[in-house]
């Protein structure tokens, strides 16, 4: 009975790579892990933006495999992330991480790769910010006539975001 039990706990152990970084950067990392991170993804379902798209590269959804993987405005970081987690995961025991075959949730619940994963929100704005303030009136109000419509304009659903 005793000692057989496994480390059920394991899962909600503060990780102790994470725990050392500063508070700041912990808590971009615990919301990348929750999915509660200021992604277009996110942002567009929680209202605070029209859509998801990704703000940097105008790619149509910007999800957290987007800024891991693809986005290139980060591409210099993301070479870095990938090369220091295949490397750190091939020399600790467990499996491989490798960009094309691992998930970011995989990625973010790997002990081995958190500080890798620090090191790339330290140098990215990624998380950061809720991105630019939406031009709201691009299409609209320039063209005046007819489309009166008042418009929701958006009221009620910026309940702020306390920014920085
Ligand atoms: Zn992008």
């Amino acid at each position: 009975m005793l000692g057989l039990t496994g480390r059920s706990s394991d899962r909600q152990k503060p990780n102790p790579v994470v725990a050392k970084a500063n508070k700041r950067l912990a808590s971009r990392f615990y919301q990348l892990r929750t999915g509660h991170f200021l992604t277009g993804q996110y942002l567009a379902w929680t209202t605070r933006r029209p859509d998801a798209t990704c703000w940097w590269c105008q790619y149509s959804i910007q999800t957290r495999e987007h800024l891991f993987k693809n986005c290139p405005q980060w591409r210099c970081q993301q070479k870095t992330l990938w090369t220091t987690v295949l490397k750190e995961t091939t020399k600790l025991p467990g499996p491989t991480r490798r960009r094309d075959r691992t998930s970011i949730a995989e990625l973010l619940a790997d002990e081995r790769c958190s500080q890798a994963v620090l090191q790339f929100l330290t140098t990215t704005d990624i998380g950061r910010t809720s991105g630019p303030p939406v031009a709201e009136d691009e299409g609209r109000g320039q063209r005046g006539l007819g489309v009166g419509s008042a418009g929701p304009g958006g009221a009620g659903l910026g309940e702020g975001d306390g920014g920085d």
